[in-house]
C-alpha cells in the first residue's frame, strides 16, 4: 500500500469521523463493528435502536464467540475482539451498557451526518444547474451569413416603407457596425447578435425608417406635415407625393405633434423587424 493509498483510507476511516462528533469507541468495539462489517456511516446509521445492538451482539457470539473461528484466534486476537471481559468465553458475549448507549449515539450521530451531506450536495447541484443555465443563455451561436450578406438580404425582403440602397451603406464585419453614408453626422450604427445568432439591427432599421422612409422626410427625418385626423393625414401625404413640402409650412403646435408621433412609431417599431426575421431563420 502506497502513501496516497494509506491517506485515502484514513480519510475515509468511518471511527475517525465519529471521533471528530464525540464517539469515541474502545478498541473492541472497533474491532467487532469492522469484522461484522460496519465500516461506514450508512450501515453504522442502521443499527437505529437497542435491537439492533441485540443483533450485533447475537452475531459476535455466533459468528466468532464459538466453533472453528473462535478456536483458530490467538489470545491477543481474542482480546483484541472481545475485550477483557470475554476473551476466555465469547460465547456469552454482550455489550457492556455504555457501549450500547454508544453504538446507538454513533447510528444517530451517522444519520445526521448523512442528511447534511446530501443537503450539502442538493445545494451544489442547485448552485450548479443554476450555473450551467446562465452559461446557456450566455452562448452566442455564429450566425451563418455574414452581416452583408444578411443585411443586403433583409434590405431586398423588408416590407417597412424604407427607401434605401444597399450601396448607401458600409458594413464593418469586426466591428459589426452599419454606417450610413447619406448621413455623415450620424454616429456607426452598432449590430448585436443575440443568443440564437440572429443579427439585431434595430438600431440602425430605426434609422432608415426614420430618414430613409418611402414617405418624403425633411432633413431631422420630421413628417413635413401633421395632424392627428388620420384621414388629413393621409390626404396630405397622398398631396406630398407631388409636391414635398418644406419646414416651414410646419407650425409649432404641429411640429411638437409630429416629433411626438414620430418617436412613438419608431420605439414601437424598433424591435420588430430582427425578431420577426429571427423567427423565419437565423441567417436571413
Ligand atoms: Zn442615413
Amino acid at each position: 500500500m502506497d502513501n496516497t493509498e494509506k491517506t485515502d483510507r484514513v480519510k475515509h476511516d468511518v471511527f475517525e469521523v465519529l471521533e471528530n462528533e464525540e464517539i469515541h469507541f474502545q478498541n473492541h468495539v472497533k474491532v467487532i463493528l469492522k469484522a461484522l462489517g460496519f465500516e461506514c456511516l450508512r450501515t453504522i446509521a442502521m443499527i437505529t435502536d437497542s435491537s439492533g445492538v441485540d443483533e450485533l451482539q447475537e452475531s459476535v457470539r455466533k459468528t466468532f464467540g464459538k466453533g472453528k473461528l473462535y478456536e483458530r484466534m490467538t489470545e491477543k486476537d481474542r482480546l483484541a475482539m472481545f475485550g477483557p471481559c470475554f476473551a476466555e468465553d465469547a460465547s456469552e458475549f454482550q455489550f457492556m451498557p455504555g457501549e450500547r448507549k454508544l453504538i446507538i449515539a454513533a447510528s444517530h450521530v451517522s444519520k445526521e451526518l448523512l442528511q447534511q451531506k446530501e443537503q450539502t450536495k442538493l445545494k451544489i447541484q442547485q448552485k450548479n444547474s443554476r450555473l450551467v443555465t446562465s452559461t446557456t443563455t450566455q452562448i452566442v451561436n455564429k450566425p451563418k451569413k455574414n452581416l452583408v450578406q444578411y443585411f443586403a438580404q433583409w434590405l431586398a425582403n423588408t416590407k417597412h416603407p424604407i427607401d434605401y440602397q444597399f450601396i448607401n451603406c458600409k458594413i464593418n464585419e469586426e466591428n459589426l457596425t452599419i454606417i450610413c453614408k447619406l448621413c455623415p453626422a450620424a454616429k456607426p450604427f452598432t449590430v448585436y447578435i443575440d443568443s440564437k445568432g440572429c443579427y439585431k439591427v434595430t438600431n440602425f432599421v430605426a434609422h432608415l425608417k426614420k430618414f430613409h422612409g418611402k414617405e418624403p422626410r425633411d432633413t431631422n427625418g420630421r413628417p413635413p406635415s401633421t395632424s392627428l385626423n388620420v384621414a388629413q393625414t393621409l390626404a396630405q401625404t397622398l398631396a406630398q407625393t407631388s409636391s414635398p413640402p418644406t419646414r416651414r409650412n410646419v407650425s409649432g403646435a404641429q411640429k411638437r405633434q409630429a416629433d411626438t408621433q414620430d418617436d412613438r412609431s419608431s420605439n414601437s417599431e424598433i424591435s420588430e423587424p430582427s425578431s420577426k426575421r429571427c423567427s423565419t431563420g437565423r441567417e436571413v
